[in-house]
């Protein structure tokens, strides 16, 4: 067989030849050890929480040895793409700690010597790679779909299958040159299939950094590499792509491990170096019958990275729940270094520990919490504003024109040595703080107590005083005392029946009478920042 004559006829037109690319592409000239890594995400309108997992990965392999990660889309299957899909991505990217050194945008610019960046403007160089395959007889072309008139490969293997044939090769291998240039002539369109080496019963050794060596089933299939529209399959143009743009390691999911030895064999035909692989681990979540199951965009909110866009979390929140989520030593870090800058936690990105991580949103909005405690009131009012902007534009008219309120209510229990811990979301700020922007809805009192109640703030509209902290504790305490509360807590305990309750409890119905609630940030400073007026105004709604 002349396969050189072969690859002449399916490919007489292509624009560039093997030699010619790799002189575009030449090796990256870095130091031994520094690693290259890429995130390839599909463009298909949203943004899975566990392919942030993998760019922050990625991000992190090519920031500890001061390399390089690149973006790249693969949008070669046109029937999956969402237009602006890939903007979406970066955006994402961009605002979540993963901002690639190398991506493009398309029609903007583009950032790197190593593109184009998306891979269904690289189709001249896959044909190149394909026709050096089928050059040298690794590759060949398939007509089946219109020869046969059979819709598929699956269709065709029932059909040998149907027919006797338990030959695992495609048939397409033994078409004659003649053959082939007739087809050609007549206009017909192929696929090319690599040229499979074994039959898929023997072993190959393979190794993942997570996992270690393995042993897996060898590739037995011809694969399809470039489909009849001359886009690659996902197979092909990884090994084309992650060899062009010197990708020194793959960071993948963990459903692309069964087809590890395809790729390898893909590598191995076309003698590029291997790379390292790290397969990620899905993420997943508990569910309600204590059971868990991967987290998934149609039931879980949070597997879309726009929810917590949404919601108003703190980008730098999330980024640090993932890697969490990734090295199980980051909680302790974390308690021990509780200000230290997230990147000062040692996570190559290679250190993965988790084999299962579990999505725990209550732990997310824990550090969430911790993070946004430590924000002063102006951090916390530019975090707001900006998050009203992109989401809740009902809101923005009133922050603007009421900054300086809106700032003393962020300010409440915040720029202290242990400032308190609530927010954890700007999303719930508004109904957090309810009472500071309208009256309560209702109160948290037990009807047995009402009259008590009633009695204390009656009692207290004569003793508003919010000038200053002590004078107003002490007037709280005489007006305890007065009303017959007991004022030591000592003597309150050793002799609870001499009161009606403690200095606490009055505090409790003057809280529950101004906020609606039993608990809240501190009561002087709500009412303070409330104002003498309208405080006298809420007690005035009940007695
Ligand atoms: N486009 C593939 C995906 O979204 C990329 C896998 C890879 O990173 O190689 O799963």
């Amino acid at each position: 067989m002349d396969y050189k004559k072969i690859a002449e006829i399916l490919f007489p037109n292509n624009k560039l030849t093997v030699e010619e690319i790799e002189k575009k592409y030449p090796p990256r000239n870095l130091p031994a050890g520094t690693e290259v890594t890429r995130f390839a995400p599909s463009p298909t309108g949203f943004m899975h929480i566990g392919g942030l997992f993998q760019a922050i990965i990625d991000k992190n392999i090519a920031k500890r040895s001061n390399g390089v990660y690149m973006l790249r889309i693969e949008d070669t299957d046109k029937k999956r793409e969402v237009i602006g899909a890939s903007t979406i991505i970066l955006n994402i990217l961009k605002k979540y700690g993963a901002m690639p050194d190398e991506y493009e945008e398309k029609g903007v610019k583009v950032v790197g010597n190593y593109g184009p960046y998306f891979q269904s403007e690289r189709e001249e160089i896959y044909k190149a790679y394909a026709k050096k395959l089928v050059s040298e007889g690794k590759a060949f072309p398939c007509f089946c779909r219109k020869t046969e008139g059979l819709n598929d490969v699956k269709e065709k293997r029932e059909k040998m299958f149907a027919l006797g044939l338990t030959e695992d090769k495609d048939p397409c291998r033994n078409l004659t040159e003649e053959q082939i240039e007739e087809y050609v002539k007549d206009g017909k369109t192929f696929a090319v299939k690599l040229k499979a080496k074994g039959n898929g019963q023997g072993k190959v050794k393979i190794v993942d950094v997570l996992k270690g060596e393995l042993e897996m089933q060898e590739n037995g299939e011809d694969a399809v590499l470039l489909k009849s529209d001359f886009m690659p399959t996902y197979a092909f143009a990884h090994a084309v792509d992650d060899h062009l743009m010197g990708t020194t390691t793959v960071v993948r999911g963990e459903e692309w491990l069964p087809s590890y030895p395809l790729h390898l064999e893909i590598f191995d035909a076309l003698e590029f170096k291997r790379v390292k692989y790290v397969h990620t681990p899905l993420i997943y979540k508990i569910r309600e019958n204590g059971g868990k199951t991967k987290i998934s965009k149609r039931i879980d909110d949070e597997a879309d990275m726009r929810y917590f866009s949404k919601e108003g979390y703190e980008p730098e929140a999330v980024e640090e729940y993932l890697i969490n989520l990734a090295n199980s030593n980051f909680e302790i870090w974390r308690k021990e270094n509780p200000t230290a800058p997230l990147q000062d936690f040692p996570f190559d990105g290679f250190n993965i520990t988790a084999i299962t991580p579990v999505f725990d949103i209550v732990k997310l909005n824990d550090i969430s919490k911790e993070m946004i405690a430590k924000y002063n009131a102006e951090k916390c009012y530019n975090r707001l504003l900006a998050w009203a902007e992109e989401n809740s534009l009902e809101n923005v008219e009133y922050l603007k024109k009421d900054k300086e309120y809106v700032l003393k209510v962020l300010n409440i229990d915040r720029e202290k040595e242990k400032p308190r811990k609530d927010i954890y979301k700007w999303g719930m700020f508004f109904d957090y703080y309810n009472y500071m922007f309208a009256f309560p809805k209702s109160y948290q009192i037990d009807e047995s107590e009402r009259k008590k109640f009633e009695e204390v703030l009656r009692e207290y509209k004569k003793y508003i005083d919010l000038k200053d902290k002590n004078v107003w504790f002490e007037k709280i305490k005489e007006m305890s005392e007065k009303l017959g509360y007991a004022v030591d807590n000592k003597e309150y305990k050793k002799n609870p029946q001499n009161f009606k309750g403690n200095v606490a409890k009055v505090c409790e119905f003057i809280r529950v009478a101004v906020t609606g609630q039993k608990n809240s940030p501190d009561l002087y400073e709500i009412m303070s920042v409330l104002g003498a007026d309208k405080v006298l105004e809420r007690l005035s709604l009940i007695v």
